[in-house]
């Protein structure tokens, strides 16, 4: 349970590179609802839901089914107060009244908003894109990769950019630089901030554990080389922050990403390890040797994840399947 961000979707916080105003409280059932309504109390008590002077505001909306606990998080850049500003990822289409209603509260005119910009086209970030689009009467930005998933997951939005990997978008004071991050999504783009340098990661890394990485168009070996870079320009000049996709600011760029491209590779060795002990193994065999113990509704997600390690092993020549079993080749 994460009632914090439960509650914070539906209004726009402040965030800095330093601190987020969303973190996340996990109870256990029995505490759920004592917890609930602390933190309505705690909620209805804050004075300041907007200030001028933060970088960034986010706006969590919704999700459900496997990401039910996980919010999308949209970032609303530029002062919150007055002048343009530039919305970063757009949630889910069932999202929009929440949208509506957070504009309203924070005093914010849509029309303020001057873009519309896609880090990758999940439905989770693309889905309230049109609608968006319609209220502000902003033009968005998509990722050119990412057109099979619009098509397939907005297909009523029309973009009216699609972003250059290598040229920044000109905001209203600042400018966003993609970085080309494929992986999770096959056109997935981050972008760093030229006020803050603070790196807008989309689902290239999340506030709450590690990123799923999912068939047909997700790439574990993609992924991997996607981290890398993010960790080289990290390390010629440091990322302030990483405002993720989903969940609580990330302070420390380097070691996160340090950490999630060792949790890929330990992942990818213990199933390595697995198939040199017991293979030749099914897909179906492998997740109760590699998880300890895995929630059932997580069960599809786990099993998904190894199928895109087999598949990077499989492309990398050492492992092969045949009928379904994977074994490694000598
Ligand atoms: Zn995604």
């Amino acid at each position: 349970m994460t009632w914090r961000i439960a509650l914070a979707t539906g209004r726009f916080l402040p965030v800095y590179p330093d601190r987020s105003a969303l973190d996340r409280i996990d109870v256990s059932d029995a505490e759920v609802d004592q917890k609930r309504a602390e933190e309505e109390a705690r909620v209805a008590a804050e004075q300041t839901p907007v200030d001028p002077e933060a970088p960034a505001h986010l706006i969590a909306i919704p999700n459900e089914g496997m990401m039910a606990g996980q919010p999308t998080n949209c970032y609303l850049l530029g002062n919150i107060a007055e002048g343009p500003l530039t919305l970063v990822d757009a949630g889910r289409p069932e999202g929009f009244e929440l949208f509506e209603s957070a504009f309203a509260d924070a005093g914010v005119d849509p029309t303020r908003i001057q873009r519309i910009i896609l880090t990758h086209c999940h439905p989770d970030h693309v889905g309230g894109a049109e609608q968006l689009k319609q209220l502000s009467g902003a033009p968005v930005y998509a990722p050119p990769l990412e057109q099979a998933q619009i098509e397939h997951f907005a297909p009523d939005l029309e973009v009216d950019h699609w972003l250059d990997h290598e040229a920044p978008v000109e905001c209203d004071g600042f400018t966003l630089t993609p970085v080309f991050t494929p992986g999770h999504a096959p056109g997935h783009l981050c972008f760093i901030d030229s006020e803050q340098r603070m790196l807008l990661a989309g689902d290239m890394i999340s506030g709450f554990g590690s990123v799923g990485i999912f068939p047909p168009n997700g790439s574990v070996a993609q992924y991997i080389e996607s981290l890398r870079k993010l960790l080289a320009l990290h390390e010629a000049e440091p990322f302030s922050a990483v405002l993720p996709g989903h969940g609580p600011v990330v302070p420390d760029a380097g070691a996160k990403i340090e950490e999630y491209i060792a949790h890929r590779l330990e992942r990818e060795q213990q199933i390595i390890d697995a198939l040199a002990e017991h293979g030749p193994l099914t897909l179906d065999d492998l997740p109760p040797l590699i998880y300890d113990e895995i929630l059932p509704h997580l069960l599809p997600a786990g099993k998904a994840t190894i199928s895109m390690h087999l598949q990077k092993l499989v492309d990398e020549d050492r492992a092969v399947v045949e009928d379904e079993q994977y074994r490694l080749v000598d």
